[in-house]
């Protein structure tokens, strides 16, 4: 039931090999999807290499999610090379490291907005633009990466969990509006794991060790785990579920102390 064979993604977000983008693309493409990758500015090589170690040669492309435009273009190049696409794979965010380390209340209105543009409008953006290639296949499934600092305060995650918070309203008014045309929308909420996004947030390291003594597993997961679980809601698998977020954390947000 997790087989893609036949299937076409659109992976955005991968910037290196922790990147949790990458282990999704890993996780889809083994199972058989073709995948067309995008990749912001700086991360090209990083892309294009990693790109290599796929056993079918994906698309690369650039895309900025700030920009309409390299969304619009990317989307149009998979429809041009690719024939359409079945699911899509959003995995960007951003904040300014100052936005991550001084007190809450110090956020500004310009870090606030960089931050829930890149890390929630980006999604909308995103299905908008995708949405008619799934539609003309009899739909799809796109997925987005949250973390439980949407609904909990995790020391210095500040204006990032603001932005999750509104990521996953987005992902349930989504799932609404494009469930007709029988698109799946959906999050997983994972557990803290060591990439270059989450080493921007000041003491992180200390979160991954209060996760590996509380979490019912007592451990962390690594993105391989949530590669897999991504793998699953993605797929015809998980066909019946959408406007859902999964929680791949070990267990650690069922946990009062
Ligand atoms: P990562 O740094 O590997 O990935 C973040 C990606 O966002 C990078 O590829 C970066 O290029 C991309 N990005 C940032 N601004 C962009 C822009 N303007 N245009 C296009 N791409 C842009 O880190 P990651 O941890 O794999 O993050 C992926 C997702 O998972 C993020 O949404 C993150 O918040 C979420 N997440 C991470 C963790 C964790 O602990 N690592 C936990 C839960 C959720």
């Amino acid at each position: 039931m997790t087989d893609f064979t036949g299937k076409i993604g659109l992976v955005v977000g991968v910037a290196n090999k922790r990147s949790i983008a990458w282990a999704i693309a890993q996780a889809t493409a083994v199972r058989g999807a073709r995948l067309a990758l995008t990749y912001q500015g700086r991360f090209e090589e990083n892309v294009q290499e990693l790109s290599a170690g796929l056993a079918t040669s994906p698309l690369v492309l650039p895309c900025d999610v700030a920009s309409d435009d390299d969304i619009t273009s990317a989307v149009a190049r998979v429809e041009q090379e690719l024939g359409g696409l079945d699911f899509v794979v959003h995995g960007a965010a951003f904040a300014r490291k100052e936005e991550l380390s001084e007190p809450f209340v110090n956020t500004t209105r310009e870090g606030f907005r960089l931050a829930m543009d890149i890390s929630a409008y980006s999604l909308i953006a995103l299905a908008r633009a995708a949405s008619p290639l799934m539609e003309k296949r009899g739909g799809g499934s796109i997925m987005t990466l949250s973390y439980l600092g949407s609904e909990r305060v995790f020391p210095n995650y500040n204006v990032m969990g603001v932005a999750k918070a509104a990521l996953e309203a987005n992902v349930r008014y989504l799932a609404a509006d494009l469930g007709p045309k029988n698109i799946r929308v959906n999050a997983i909420s994972a557990g803290p794991i060591k990439t270059i996004s989450a080493m921007g947030i000041s003491g992180f390291s200390s979160i991954l060790n209060v996760y590996r003594e509380r979490a019912p597993l007592r451990r962390n997961v690594d993105a391989t785990e949530v590669g897999e679980a991504a793998a699953f809601l993605l797929s015809d698998a998980g066909r019946g579920i959408s406007g859902e977020v999964l929680i791949v954390d070990a267990g650690f947000h069922v946990t009062g102390m």
